[in-house]
């Protein structure tokens, strides 16, 4: 455990708990409020979703918990069901080696699973202001034990008409109580709110430092939660990037994605606080060296270490502040390269980003994700890409032996849209007749280049030569007899062992290409327009 969360004045079983979740330093956040709720006074926090808040109450709730007291310690009043649940289990996750209780109270559940809780003697309640206010009305809530309420997204709860609720509950709390207000943005009523209920709060903000952040294009995506991993697939085969760090919060996190990375045949490394120095140094030569193309990291790990540049940032969670975020970005775009900052954002997530852009004083620009289509020619632009560098660096020079070999045998075209199959991971189709076709006879190869087409003469190709029996008079003599085409119209006629080629006036040319099946010896011959060997 890093002094990050040690200095803080926590008891091992919460650190202990913490350590468990991945976490290796405080957010901005946390390392201000947790102190102070722990001191035991009032604080007011401008925070948003991401910022890690919900830790940054709920740790030091779980830590003032009294264990061998089964009454209502702490009430965390929070806009929606979706919260209460989430902020519940981060309770529960933090407040386990405790044996901390809590329960979420919301509307749309039963009251009876909620009563039954209440009754087991819980030390925590999580709810939304309409149900906690309906419990106590009703007598199965009573908040007179309550050393510690928080007020969480009080603005969003202000928006929602909840206020005279929260209003209601916190005239039943006892007057020797601390009060934490957490809220994106303190409107006036919230402002207002603070002066009648808090004592001397101590002020919380993310430091508005204008960082500002490098020349790198910068992206986001709104995603669901569950669908993140997908989504980073997608771009990570949309982008293909050559090297790419992807940031993720915890220690768990990081584990989680490099296991399902590899698991989907991604080549991941993988750095964070617990891998062992030796380890990590292995890790990283991987990602130096270009053997894998992804670096998974927290942002401790990262975090002054010789990372060479890289093609893309990816925050597959969002940093907590725009100090992190400018930290992250940083490692790409370095030098006048390229670099792209990528963002994948949950809803909930999106103030943070507002925040962070206002902050960094960039614009960062929302994508869609892209589909199937847009996968393929994006591929298909960075081949052609590849294929342009290589040819401007002649870097295929090394590969002209093989070349040599097969100009005899096939036009440069042929030979190019072969390799250009290959190295895009076509596979070496069977061959048909199962055999290799035998080589021309040298001969027959350099008298075929060494015949360019006479001035107004159609040079025309024939798939049979000596070796079936073809010779310059029988040709002239079928050509007349199965096409009309007049022996005058005839120039030069080079027959080889399989093949042969010959000059034909155009308006003859044009007769033979027509004729539907010209035979030789009675056997079906193709006639095709030779294509010139070399320019
Ligand atoms: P919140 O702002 O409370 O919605 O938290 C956002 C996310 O950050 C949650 O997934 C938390 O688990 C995570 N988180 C909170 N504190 C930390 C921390 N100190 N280090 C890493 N992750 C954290």
């Amino acid at each position: 455990m890093p002094d990050g969360f040690e200095g803080l004045g926590l008891g091992d079983e919460v650190l202990r708990a913490i350590e468990d979740l991945g976490y290796e330093e405080p957010s901005p956040i946390q390392a201000q409020a947790i102190p102070a709720l722990l001191a035991g006074g009032d604080v007011i926090a401008q925070a948003q979703t991401g910022t890690g808040k919900t830790a940054a109450y709920s740790i030091p709730i779980v830590e003032r918990v009294v264990a061998g007291d089964r009454t209502v310690q702490a009430a965390v009043i929070v806009p929606t069901r979706e919260l209460a649940v989430q902020v519940a289990e981060a309770v529960h996750a933090l407040g386990r080696v405790r044996g901390v209780t809590v329960v979420p109270l919301y509307g749309g559940q039963p009251y009876d699973r909620q009563l039954r809780a209440l009754r087991g003697g819980v030390q925590v309640v999580v709810g939304t202001p309409g149900r906690v206010m309906d419990h106590i009305r009703r007598g199965t809530l009573e908040l007179d034990t309550v050393r510690t309420l928080v007020l969480d997204e009080a603005d969003e709860m202000l928006d929602m008409g909840f206020i005279e609720d929260i209003e209601f509950i916190l005239d039943k709390v006892p007057a020797e109580r601390q009060i934490g207000l957490f809220s994106a943005t303190i409107p006036a009523r919230i402002e207002d709110l603070a002066q009648s209920y808090l004592r001397e709060p101590r002020r919380v903000t993310i430091q508005q430092e204008t960082a500002t952040a490098p020349q790198t294009r910068q992206f986001w995506y709104q995603v669901p939660y569950r669908a993140k991993l997908d989504v980073l697939t997608l771009i990570l085969d949309f982008e293909s990037p050559q090297s790419a760090i992807i940031f993720c919060r915890t220690k768990r996190e990081v584990d989680a994605l490099t296991e399902a990375l590899e698991a989907r045949g991604y080549k991941t490394a993988a750095i964070h606080g617990d891998i062992s120095q030796g380890q990590r140094e292995q890790q990283l030569r991987a990602f130096r060296d270009g053997r894998v193309e992804l670096l998974v990291a927290t942002d401790v790990a990262a975090r002054g270490l010789d990372i060479p540049d890289v093609t893309h940032v990816i925050n597959y969670d969002i940093p907590d502040d725009a100090d992190a975020y400018v930290h992250r970005i940083g490692r790409t775009g370095r030098m006048g390269k390229k670099g792209e900052a990528v963002t994948l954002i949950t809803p909930r997530e999106m103030r943070l980003l507002r925040l962070i852009e206002q902050q960094t004083r960039t614009k960062m620009k929302p994508l869609r994700l892209p589909t199937v289509e847009d996968i393929v020619a994006r591929r298909r632009e960075a081949y052609l890409e590849a294929l342009r560098t290589t040819i401007d660096a002649r870097a295929g020079n090394t590969y002209a032996d093989v070349f040599a070999a097969l100009a005899p045998d096939y036009e440069a075209r042929e030979i190019a849209l072969a390799a250009l199959y290959l190295a895009d991971g076509g596979e070496v189709p069977a061959r048909t007749d199962g055999t290799r076709p035998e080589a021309e006879s040298d001969d027959d190869v350099r008298a075929a280049e060494a015949a360019p087409s006479e001035h107004g003469m159609v040079r025309l190709f024939l798939d049979a030569g000596r070796k079936r029996g073809v010779s310059p008079q029988e040709l002239l003599r079928e050509f007349s007899d199965q096409a009309g085409v007049a022996p005058t119209t005839v120039g030069s006629i080079d027959v080889y062992d399989r093949f042969a080629f010959v000059e034909v006036k155009p308006g003859s040319a044009k007769k033979l290409l027509a004729h539907p099946q010209l035979t030789l010896h009675g056997l079906p011959v193709n006639l095709k327009k030779a294509t010139p060997k070399r320019p």
